[in-house]
């Protein structure tokens, strides 16, 4: 599983204004910036001159409930599966722990030598 998070920035395959699999035949590219993420995969920000099928709109009980940035409160977004993203763009800065290998995003480096050591390995160096 790719850990995409909102801010990051991804390209689907549109076909008759619906986002369709990476391995179907398509009408154009679009990127999107995802907003938020569920179990199932990505609601990504789709902006009002791109007409999707399928969008909805973000109100305040969308954002709250996906913990989405208020700057796309009632905005269209819609609900993808992982495996719709076509090409990953652009990610947000942030490091990867040099114990456990986990990414953590706007993480700067914390140890002497400009690297990361994240507060779980901090706490628990043997885990
Ligand atoms: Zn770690």
């Amino acid at each position: 599983m790719t850990k995409l998070k909102p801010g990051d920035r991804v390209d689907c395959r549109v076909k008759t204004a619906t986002i369709v699999s990476p391995y179907r035949n398509y009408d154009e590219v679009k990127t999107f910036e995802i907003v938020a993420k569920d179990d199932h995969g990505y609601y990504l920000y789709v902006p009002h001159y791109y007409a999707l099928k399928g969008t909805i709109v973000a109100d305040v009980y969308c954002c709250k409930r996906l913990g989405i940035d208020k700057r796309f409160l009632n905005e269209n977004i819609i609900h993808i599966q992982e495996n719709m993203i076509a090409n990953i763009r652009s990610r947000l800065d942030g490091m990867v722990c040099s114990i456990c290998k986990e990414f953590y995003p706007f993480a700067s480096g914390n140890q002497k030598d400009g690297t990361l050591i994240c507060y779980s390995c901090r706490q628990n160096p043997y885990r």
